[in-house]
């Protein structure tokens, strides 16, 4: 599976969120310390960001179907690129999917970055919602189109749905649109670090900090302005 990390906080560089961190993506492509399914995650990257320049709620995509240890390009650029509101994913590609850019996670509806960890069979995604919206047949980007079409606010259900038609699927997803951070738990790990100046997501920690928080597995998570919020997804609707 692939690992994934979000940020919602105050402007910083994608360096210090993906390349600096002692365990950051960049050293999870290669060696992820908390991946149960697959070795390493070379078969892509991508960081997303929200643009203050443009108001701060254009998404903008940097991504690649090669390995992030070796991007020199994005190594030197990185540094210089600030922003508050971040998705990125190194990716290990599941059997039978393509390996190329567009099936380089964040995928993108213009408004939301979204990444998916996991798999899922594409058999059980509505071809209608899907039709030309897909960036690639690869399952997470069909199922980007799905959840796009289904509408942010109905992601928790969507999960619930697709998660009880697929008992196999893999569908931890995190999303953010320049001013909320969401995020899944089903069937992988995911971590809440609290900084003072704004909370990550990861799949893993990047760091030793002793205060990343283990997300409990079938949970939705909600950062805003107004804080974090964890919701079980194996309750009925709005259960804690
Ligand atoms: N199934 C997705 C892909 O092939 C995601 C794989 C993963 O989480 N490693 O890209």
């Amino acid at each position: 599976m692939c690992r994934h990390l979000g940020w919602l906080g105050a402007e910083v560089t994608l360096s210090s969120l993906v390349l600096e961190p002692p365990q950051g993506l960049r050293v999870q492509s290669y060696a992820p310390r908390r991946q149960k399914h697959g070795l390493m995650n070379a078969d892509g990257w991508g960081v997303g960001f929200f643009d203050a320049s443009s108001g701060g709620d254009v998404p903008r995509r940097w991504r690649s179907s090669a390995p992030l240890w070796g991007e020199t390009s994005f190594e030197s650029v990185a540094p210089a690129l600030r922003s508050h509101c971040v998705v990125a994913a190194v990716r290990s590609a599941t059997v039978g999917m393509p390996i190329e850019v567009s099936a380089a996670a964040p995928f993108t509806d213009g408004h939301w970055l979204l990444s998916h960890n996991g798999l899922v069979d594409r058999a059980l995604l509505p071809a209608s919602a899907i039709g030309a919206r897909a960036e690639s047949v690869c399952d997470s980007a069909m199922l980007a189109a799905t959840i796009f079409d289904r509408g942010m606010d109905a992601l928790g259900d969507t999960i619930i749905e697709l998660g009880a038609a697929d008992p196999l699927a893999r569908l931890n997803i995190l999303a953010a649109n320049g001013s909320r951070l969401v995020a899944t738990t089903w069937g992988d790990t995911l971590c809440i670090l609290r900084r003072e100046d704004g909370v990550v997501l990861a799949s893993e920690p990047y760091d030793d900090d002793p205060d990343w928080e283990d997300v409990p597995d079938r949970h939705l998570v909600e950062v805003s302005a107004d804080g974090v919020k964890l919701t079980a997804l194996d309750h009925p609707k709005g259960a804690r």
